[in-house]
C-alpha cells in the first residue's frame, strides 16, 4: 500500500521573510496532522534554512525539500548547491529535472541520472520529474518519450527501499497553463511510469514507489487524480503558493 504524497514546489517565489511566513501559515493550516499523506515543500535555495526552522519550532508535519541540486561535492562551481549542504540544513528531498530546469537551463537526462545518484549517496530522495511537450502528446508519443526519460534518469540507480524515490509525471503543456491533464491522461502515463519502473526495479519496490501527477492542480481538481490507481499524489506550483489552497490539497488526499 502506497502512502500518499503532496509536494509544493514554490520555484522562484517568495523572499526569505515570506517564504518563513508561508511555511508559518502552513503548519497552523496542517497543525491537526496529515494522516498518512506525506507533505513536502520546496522553497528557493536561500529560503531553505527559513523554513527548516519554522518546521523545528512549530513540528510542523511536512518536510523540506530542494529544488536543485547539483552532483558534484564541493569546488569551485560557482552558483551550485552540493548534496551535503542540503543535508546540513534538514532537506529531505531534492526535484530534479523540472522541466523548467530542462528547458530553460538546458538540462540533459544525464544531468539528472548525476544528481540522482548525488542525492541519493547522501540519502535525500529525488523528485524526479519527467514529462512531455505539447508536440510530443500531439504526436502521440508520450508515453514512450516518458518512459524513456525515466530509463535514462535512473540509469545505473539501484534502490532497496521505494520510499528513496519519487516520480512526478509532469507533462509541459499543463504546467502553469491552467490546462490540466485529465484523471485518465495521467493515469495512461503515470500506469506505465510505473510498468517502467518494474522492469527496472522488480515489481515489489515498483509497487510501492510514489508516482505523482503534476500540472495546474489545484484544491477543485486533486480529487479526480488520486482516484486514479497509479497517481499517488501531487506536485503543486502555482496553488502550493498559499497556505489555505496548498492545505487544502493535503486534505483532500487524506480523504
Ligand atoms: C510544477 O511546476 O511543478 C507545477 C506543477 O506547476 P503548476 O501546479 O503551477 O502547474
Amino acid at each position: 500500500m502506497r502512502s500518499r504524497m503532496i509536494a509544493g514546489n514554490w520555484k522562484m517565489n517568495k523572499t526569505y521573510d515570506e517564504a518563513v511566513e508561508l511555511a508559518t501559515g502552513l503548519a497552523d493550516e496542517l497543525k491537526d496532522g496529515t494522516g498518512s499523506v506525506d507533505v513536502v515543500v520546496c522553497p528557493p535555495a536561500v529560503d531553505l534554512k527559513g523554513v527548516a526552522e519554522v518546521i523545528e519550532q512549530k513540528k510542523a508535519p511536512f518536510a523540506l525539500g530542494a529544488q536543485d541540486v547539483y552532483w558534484e561535492e564541493s569546488g569551485a562551481y560557482t552558483g551550485e548547491t552540493a548534496p551535503n549542504m542540503l543535508t546540513n540544513i534538514g532537506a529531505k528531498y531534492c526535484i530534479i529535472g523540472h522541466s523548467e530546469r530542462r528547458g530553460y537551463f538546458h538540462e540533459t537526462d544525464e544531468d539528472v541520472n548525476r544528481k540522482a545518484k548525488a542525492l541519493l549517496a547522501h540519502n535525500i530522495i529525488p523528485i524526479n520529474c519527467c514529462g512531455e511537450s505539447l508536440e510530443v502528446r500531439e504526436a502521440g508519443k508520450h508515453v514512450s518519450f516518458v518512459v524513456e526519460q525515466i530509463k535514462k534518469d535512473t540509469d545505473g540507480i539501484e534502490l532497496k527501499d521505494p520510499n528513496q524515490y519519487v516520480i512526478a509525471y509532469e507533462p509541459i503543456w499543463a504546467i502553469g497553463t491552467g490546462k490540466t491533464a485529465t484523471a485518465d491522461d495521467a493515469q495512461e502515463v503515470c500506469g506505465a511510469i510505473r510498468e517502467t519502473l518494474a522492469s527496472l526495479f522488480g515489481k515489489d519496490l515498483a509497487d510501492t514507489i510514489r508516482v505523482l501527477y503534476g500540472g495546474s492542480a489545484k484544491p477543485d481538481n486533486i480529487a479526480g487524480f488520486l482516484t486514479e490507481e497509479d497517481v499517488d499524489g501531487a506536485l503543486v506550483g502555482g496553488a502550493s503558493l498559499k497556505a489555505d489552497s496548498f492545505a487544502a490539497m493535503v486534505k483532500a488526499a487524506m480523504n
